[in-house]
C-alpha cells in the first residue's frame, strides 16, 4: 500500500513539480541511530524527502527536514527559501543536539548557494560539511567518509531530462487544453500531443541544444535574455521550431483544417509553445543557467593573493570548475566556461577571494551574493535573513 501511495505521489509530484509540496519540518530517526550516528539535513519538499529516505534505507542515521516552503534544495537555496536561517532554526528546535555526542552536520551540496557554512558554525557550533549532490550517493559517502569527484558533479541524465520534459509539458498542456476546450476544440488533442512531443524532443536533445546555446553567454541584446532559444546566434536550434511548425501544418492538413486563419492559429500556438518551453530550457537544470537569470552573463573572478587553498570552492562547485594546488595552497578556475553562475563558490569561500564580475567589469562582492537571492524573474532581489 505504501509503495502504491509513493508511486502515485511520485507521478503527481513530477507532473506538478513547479508547485511547492511541503511536508512538516522536523527530525526523522532512520533505523536505530545511536549517539554517534551521522546527522544529515534536507529541505521539506516531499519528493526530495522520500527520495532521501529511500537512499538511507538500511542505515542508522538522523535526518533533519528544514523548512524550505516545500521547494526543492537547488531552487529553494537559489531563491532564498533554504538558507542558514532555516538550518539554524531546525537545529535549535529539533532537539538533535541532545541526541548525539558530536556536532557534525551533513548538508546537501546543492544547498551551498543558500546555506552559509561559516555563519552556521559561528551561530550554532555545528561543523557543516557538504555531502554528495545526489541522495543515492549518500551510503557510499558515509561508508568512505569522503566525497569523490563524481559525487560533486551535477549530471543531467536521460531519465532526469524526461522528468523535466514532463515538468514543463504537463502545466502547458493542461492550461492550453482548458483554453482550447472552450474556444477551439479541434485543436485540443493535436496541441496536447505536440506539446509533449516538443518537450520530449527538446530534452532528449538537450546536450546538443545546450552546447549551441552556450554561445549566448556572451553579452547579447536585452531581448535575448528573455528568449535564449531565439538568440540569432543559436541558429541550429531554430531548426527544432521549423520541424515543429511542419508537424503542426501537416496535422492541420490531415485533419482537413487547411484555412488561412487556422494556419495562423497553428503558427501562433507553436510560437507560444516554443516561447514557453524554450525560454527556460536553460533554467530547468542546475547544469545550465536560465535564460531569465541576469547572472547568466557574469563570470567568477579569483583574487589569488587572498586565496589560502582551503578548497571549499572545489567542494561545492557542481561543474568541477576548480583545481587546487595542494603545495602552493592556491585555487585556479580551470574550467571557466563550464560555470553556471550558481554562486556556491562565492558564498562559501572563507577568505572572500571570489566575486562575480559583470560584462561591464563591475564587481559584485560576496556579501551581495549571500544576502540577495534570485526572485522568479532571475533578478537578485530577494533579501534573506542571515541570523
Ligand atoms: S574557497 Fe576561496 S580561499 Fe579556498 S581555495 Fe577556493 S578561492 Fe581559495
Ligand atoms: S565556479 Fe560557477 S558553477 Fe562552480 S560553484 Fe562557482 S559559480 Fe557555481
Amino acid at each position: 500500500m505504501a509503495a502504491l501511495r509513493n508511486a502515485v505521489l511520485d507521478v503527481a509530484q513530477i507532473l506538478l513539480r513547479s508547485l511547492p509540496w511541503p511536508i512538516k519540518p522536523g527530525l526523522i530517526a532512520v533505523g536505530h541511530p545511536g549517539r554517534d550516528a551521522p546527522v544529515l539535513l534536507t529541505c521539506n519538499y516531499d519528493l526530495t524527502v522520500r527520495r532521501v529516505l529511500g537512499a538511507l534505507r538500511g542505515l542508522d542515521v538522523y535526518l533533519l527536514v528544514a523548512p524550505s516552503k516545500g521547494i526543492n534544495v537547488w531552487c529553494a537555496a537559489a531563491g532564498g527559501y533554504f538558507t542558514s536561517h532555516q538550518v539554524i532554526s531546525i537545529l535549535r528546535t529539533s532537539g538533535i543536539g541532545d541526541l548525539v555526542d558530536h556536532r557534525r552536520l551533513i548538508l546537501p551540496q546543492l544547498s551551498a548557494t543558500g546555506v552559509e557554512r561559516k555563519l552556521l558554525e559561528e551561530r550554532t557550533g555545528w561543523r557543516a560539511v557538504f555531502g554528495p549532490v545526489y541522495a543515492a550517493d549518500i551510503p557510499a559517502y558515509l561508508a568512505n567518509g569522503k566525497k569523490t569527484e563524481a559525487m560533486r558533479q551535477v549530471r543531467f541524465t536521460l531519465r532526469d531530462r524526461m522528468e523535466m520534459a514532463a515538468v514543463w509539458a504537463s502545466p502547458v498542456s493542461l492550461i492550453g487544453a482548458a483554453i482550447l476546450a472552450i474556444s477551439w476544440r479541434p485543436l485540443l488533442l493535436p496541441f496536447v500531443a505536440l506539446t509533449w512531443m516538443l518537450a520530449l524532443g527538446l530534452y532528449v536533445f538537450f546536450p546538443w541544444l545546450s552546447k549551441e546555446a552556450e554561445s549566448a553567454h556572451r553579452p547579447a541584446p536585452a531581448w535575448v535574455r528573455w528568449m535564449v532559444f531565439f538568440d540569432p546566434r543559436v541558429r541550429r536550434n531554430s531548426a527544432v521550431w521549423l520541424v515543429f511548425l511542419a508537424g503542426m501544418w501537416s496535422t492541420a492538413y490531415l485533419v482537413g483544417d487547411w484555412r488561412v486563419h487556422s494556419l495562423i492559429g497553428w503558427s501562433l500556438a507553436s510560437f507560444f509553445l516554443m516561447l514557453l518551453i524554450s525560454m527556460d530550457l536553460a533554467g530547468s537544470t542546475p547544469v545550465y543557467k536560465s535564460g531569465l537569470h541576469e547572472d547568466r552573463l557574469l563570470h567568477v573572478e579569483l583574487n589569488a593573493d587572498a586565496c589560502t587553498g582551503r578548497a571549499m570552492c572545489r567542494e561545492v562547485c557542481p561543474k568541477d570548475c576548480y583545481v587546487v594546488d595542494a603545495v602552493r595552497h592556491k585555487a585556479e578556475i580551470a574550467k571557466p566556461n563550464a560555470c553556471v553562475q550558481c554562486g556556491a563558490c562565492v558564498v562559501q569561500c572563507p577568505e572572500d577571494a571570489l566575486a562575480f564580475v559583470t560584462p561591464a567589469g563591475e564587481r559584485i562582492p560576496p556579501d551581495v551574493i549571500r544576502t540577495y537571492k534570485l526572485n522568479m524573474l532571475g533578478a537578485r532581489a530577494t533579501s534573506v535573513a542571515r541570523d
